[in-house]
């Protein structure tokens, strides 16, 4: 999971961009402040990692049924041409390379509420909980709501675990070659986030996903890696992977890439000649 510079955007801002001056906006507009409450409650819980203390009785307004609050967004943001379109454009574009930062490999499709608008629809345009994000982690997500502190989905807002490596990989030393992947919480870590990241690898299906990526990966190592080795033995091996995974460091610690190559150079099996296997 990647981080990515939170919106600009006030919600209440956005809200009453969306509502316009359109039929009956002056009771929609009624609203307002407790989108911005809402807000102002959401972005608070999230800042302590603790959206799993949100209920969705507190996110429903006075003055706008649920269904209108979650047409504001369907009709009033996602539609082309509509008040809050140029904002909805703009949190899209937001994730860096248009990569969604929940999986970090599939291109961004669309936006995610953080929390379901379906259970909070005082959230449902507030940027703070609109995230860019893949069709696949979307869809996976769903409307869940978390009821503990390890069910919350990391925040690509609120949450930056890009400073510890925690994305590993073991090589199955075997013909053809393959990666499983992981998490390795680092001891610093406390509890809570230590199972957020657990889950979010998990429930995402990140291991499946990455490890079908490295298996072409792998085969198309095995070419450097028979150069490599010509020249210099297993350590001129382990020089290109190393080289390799730096690359993919300076983007971002924990991409499949860098721990496959990681994983690679730490397989003894694979740079004495293992890579003849894949
Ligand atoms: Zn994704």
């Amino acid at each position: 999971m990647w981080s990515v510079t939170p919106p600009p955007h006030e919600a209440e801002a956005v809200f009453r961009r969306c509502i316009g001056r359109g039929r009956d906006h002056v009771r929609l507009l009624r609203a307002a402040p407790e989108v911005a409450a809402a807000a102002q409650r959401y972005e608070s819980a999230a800042t302590a990692g603790q959206l799993h203390t949100l209920r969705p009785a507190e996110f429903t307004s006075a003055h706008m049924t649920d269904k209108e609050l979650q047409n504001t967004y369907n009709n009033r943001m996602v539609r082309r041409s509509s008040p809050g379109r140029p904002v909805y454009t703009q949190i899209r574009q937001s994730a860096p390379d248009q990569i969604c930062p929940l999986c970090g490999h599939r291109p961004v499709a669309s936006l995610d509420h953080a929390l379901p608008k379906k259970h909070f629809p005082l959230l449902a345009v507030a940027p703070a909980n609109l995230v860019p994000c893949c069709a696949d982690c979307n869809h996976t997500k769903s409307e869940a709501i978390p009821s503990n502190p390890g069910e919350v989905y990391l925040h690509p807002y609120f949450d930056d675990v890009d400073d510890d490596i925690w994305l590993v990989a073991d090589i199955i030393e075997s013909a053809p070659a393959a990666a499983v992947f992981g998490v390795s919480s680092p001891t610093h870590w406390n509890p809570d986030l230590a199972a957020r990241v657990k889950f979010h690898f998990k429930s995402l299906g990140l291991a499946n996903l990455y490890t079908a990526q490295a298996g072409s990966e792998i085969r198309a190592l095995a070419y450097v890696s028979a150069g490599a080795h010509y020249r210099d033995g297993p350590d001129g091996v382990r020089e290109v992977l190393a080289d390799y995974r730096d690359g993919r460091r300076r983007l971002h610690q924990n991409t499949w890439q860098a721990a496959l190559f990681q994983a690679l150079l730490s397989s003894d099996w694979y740079c004495d000649g293992g890579f003849r296997s894949t």
